[in-house]
């Protein structure tokens, strides 16, 4: 059975954004050869031109370097990347529908039926964008429908758990691999296309588990771990808004809880919660599937876990109103924009919710993020923009820290506060050391600190 398995299968990734592009780096830096493929002809041309459309630590570099030895190639063109590969990676968004809970399927179709008819022998299509469970089992019906008869192309699901900020590490240095096949075959394939993953775990004596299921299953395993994540978040910012009114203090609570193993202390920082392009669309689609499956009553917690997320941003602006009185008409330093530190990703950002009520109410807002400004300014164009965090608070009533980026968690509260007009500070992450900064002088408030 083997001959018929490349050993170093050609790879194409149809979908060249946050998970497709760096995807495909990642795969030729462990010595694959790999065609890019996106419906957008600016991303396309960027990537082969050696620039990352996005910001994500060391990806850039990475690429450049894999474009010179001609391992790694981007086109438009379908027919080239059904002629090239051996395995179809398929890296496509599947974003909220609009006025629906559910995802949008659109781009996963077009994906699979531009490609379908240009291939012309065996090959597997493998799914990696977060879908509803069943996706895989219609994703093969697309491929019966439109592949030419006989040729005998097979799908499997291995679902994505890469973090933004730490994309490259966790392709290379996966915490597990989940494999939904139907066939040896499949399993195979992805053995072999994943080699240079499990070489890397042996040369760095690692172990990289891989769990080999069916396709619902694999479906589900990247849902369920989001839906966990995400409910890890609301169960501490559930606990912070009780602390607010006890006047407890939920980073002690966090901290003496997390020292139980079983708890475990990461993702377990109250703030102005979760965001970006997973996390909320994920655990709504869930929900969406889970009805349509008739066991919506199973996810329902999933709602209240998306309500507390949303409470959360509205409390910060809470905070901010009570520190500076009225908000029509304050000056407010925002910093922060994108969801999260090392990202240039402002998808459902909390930072832009929050920056967004703000300026509503009335405050003058000016932002500053390290690598959010660009793509904030198009989700958010009615606020003002700065390029240091200087600027953006500078005659500021109120200074609010939306992204918990390593300059703002280590800036001076002595330098800050001396171009402020008052010393008033918003931890919407509880990033920044209370005590320092009320030495210098600030009036301080955290998430879930009395
Ligand atoms: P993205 O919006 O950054 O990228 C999607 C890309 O697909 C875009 O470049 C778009 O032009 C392209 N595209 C759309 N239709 C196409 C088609 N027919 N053919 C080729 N390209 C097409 O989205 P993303 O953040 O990379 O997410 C992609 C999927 O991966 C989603 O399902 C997401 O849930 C999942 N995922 C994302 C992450 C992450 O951290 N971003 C992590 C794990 C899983």
């Amino acid at each position: 059975m083997s001959e018929s398995i490349p050993q170093r299968p050609r790879l194409t990734v149809l979908g060249t954004g946050y998970l497709g592009a760096t995807h495909a780096v990642s795969m030729a830096e462990l010595g694959y050869e790999v065609l890019g493929i996106d419906v957008d002809e600016s991303k396309i041309t960027k990537l082969a031109d050696g620039q990352v459309p996005f910001h994500e630590p060391g990806l850039d570099e990475m690429l450049r370097r894999n474009l010179a030895t001609g391992r790694l190639r981007f086109t438009t063109s379908y027919a080239e990347a059904a002629d090239f590969g051996d395995v179809h990676f398929v890296c496509v968004g599947t974003p909220q529908k609009a006025g629906s809970l559910a995802a949008d399927m659109r781009y996963v179709e077009s994906a699979v039926v531009s490609l379908a008819p240009h291939l012309t022998r065996k090959a597997l299509i493998v799914g990696k964008s977060t879908v509803p469970v069943g996706t895989a089992e219609w994703v093969e019906e697309l491929v019966a429908q439109h592949a030419p008869a006989g040729i005998g192309v097979e799908v499997a699901w291995n679902p994505e758990f890469l973090r933004e900020g730490f994309a490259v590490e966790d392709t290379l240095r996966p915490d597990r691999l989940v494999f939904g096949v139907k066939s040896d075959w499949a399993r195979e394939m992805l053995e072999n296309t994943y080699k240079g993953v499990y070489e890397l775990g042996v040369a760095e004596d690692r172990e990289v588990p891989t769990v080999v299921t069916d396709f619902p299953t694999a479906e589900l395993v990247k849902v369920a771990a989001n839906s966990y994540l995400a409910t890890k978040i609301s169960f501490i910012n559930a606990m912070a808004e009780v602390s607010e009114v006890a006047g407890a203090d939920v980073t002690q609570l966090a901290r003496a809880i997390g020292y139980d193993v079983r708890i475990g202390n990461k993702f377990l920082r109250a703030g102005v919660g979760f965001g970006g392009g997973c996390l909320p669309k994920d655990i709504r689609a869930f929900q969406a599937r889970a009805e349509e499956l008739g066991v919506g009553h199973a996810l329902r917690f999933l709602s209240e876990v998306d309500q507390i997320n949303t409470r959360r941003r509205e409390k910060a602006v809470e905070l901010t109103a009570e520190l500076v009185g009225e908000l029509a008409g304050a000056r407010i330093g925002v910093l922060g924009a994108t969801f999260k530190p090392n990202s240039d990703d402002v998808r459902d950002s909390p930072a832009v919710a929050v920056t967004k009520l703000l300026a509503e109410a009335g405050a003058q807002v000016t932002v500053y993020d390290p690598q959010g400004i660009d793509n904030a300014r198009r989700a958010l164009p009615t606020v003002a923009y700065a390029t240091s965090s200087v600027d953006a608070i500078r005659d500021a009533d109120a200074v609010v820290v939306l992204t918990e980026w390593e300059e703002f968690r280590h800036a001076d509260p002595v330098a800050l506060g001396k171009v402020v007009t008052h010393r008033r500070v918003v931890d919407g992450r509880n990033c920044l050391d209370p005590a320092e900064w009320r030495a210098a002088g600030w009036e301080y408030r955290g998430m879930g600190r009395a």
